[in-house]
């Protein structure tokens, strides 16, 4: 799975599985250009370990949900760098509630980040990737974005349109040698879920065929798979990571 002399953007990449995934692209050869909504420490501490790898990095703040902000991220991976062969859409939140009693604002929010975000981030590729006629895109969607979850009803809608844009960009930039796809992380221990009610998490464990939560490296190895070149016939689907949790 050599990414010798590929750029890859990662949003999201300061924390849990987005750092997991810049690391592995990383450990195969790519340099890496990712973002951050404003935890610097954090996004300091992934630089380092970038760098200790021996690739070219930056770390970009901004929201995926600001379009003047993506356009900075990808500038700095096209002009600093020199291209972008590779994005992963890893940036996300929750605003978990009730339907009855979920504030528009919250919903709206995750909606901004989640969806509209990972739209902002393709379509600001799309044009030097086409130019290139090659790319990769991978997509974080998840579990519940096809079953659905009680208190989830912002969060299940962006990541279930995030499955409905991965198809329809898989088929608008096929032909030009591009391909987009998703991966479905079930539990994955990391700040996201980490914030969960420890009953919940208990319940959510005993669903899990494998019998344990999932790491962030878990997800990080099938985004690089599909990042690759091995995955060059691979285009418009979404790969489970979640120890049989969605079956
Ligand atoms: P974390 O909460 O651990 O990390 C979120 C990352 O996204 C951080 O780097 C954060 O930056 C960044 N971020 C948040 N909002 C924005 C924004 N508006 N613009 C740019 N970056 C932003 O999340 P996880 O690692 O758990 O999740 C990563 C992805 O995987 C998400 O899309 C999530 O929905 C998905 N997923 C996670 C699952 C899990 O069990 N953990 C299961 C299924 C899917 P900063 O550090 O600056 O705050």
């Amino acid at each position: 799975m050599s990414m010798e002399g590929k750029i890859a953007i990662v949003t999201g990449g300061s924390r849990g599985i987005g750092r997991a995934v810049c690391l592995e692209l990383a450990r195969q050869g790519a340099d890496i250009v990712f973002s951050y909504a404003g935890n610097t420490a954090a996004a300091e501490e992934t630089l380092a370990q970038l760098q200790a790898l021996g690739v070219r990095a930056r770390g970009v703040q901004g929201s995926v949900a600001d379009p003047e902000a993506v356009k900075n991220l990808v500038d700095t991976a096209v002009k600093e760098l020199g291209g972008v062969h590779i994005l992963v859409n890893n940036a996300g939140i929750t605003r978990d509630g009730l339907a009855m009693t979920l504030k528009e604002e919250d919903f709206d929010a995750v909606i901004e980040t989640n969806l509209k975000g990972a739209f902002l981030c393709m379509k600001a590729v799309a044009r030097p990737m086409m130019k290139a006629r090659y790319g990769r895109i991978v997509n974080l969607s998840s579990v519940v974005a096809l079953r659905g979850n009680p208190g989830q009803i912002n969060y299940c809608a962006s990541k279930g349109g995030v499955i409905g844009m991965t198809k329809s960009l898989a088929k608008e930039l096929g032909s030009r040698g591009i391909t987009v796809n998703a991966v479905a992380p079930g539990y994955i221990q990391t700040d996201m879920t980490a914030a969960m009610a420890e009953g919940a998490q208990q319940a959510m464990l005993s669903t899990i065929p494998l019998g344990r939560a999932g790491r962030p490296e878990d997800v990080a190895r099938a985004v690089a798979f599909l990042a690759s070149d091995a995955a060059a016939y691979i285009t418009g689907q979404v790969l489970g990571v979640d120890g049989g949790m969605g079956m």
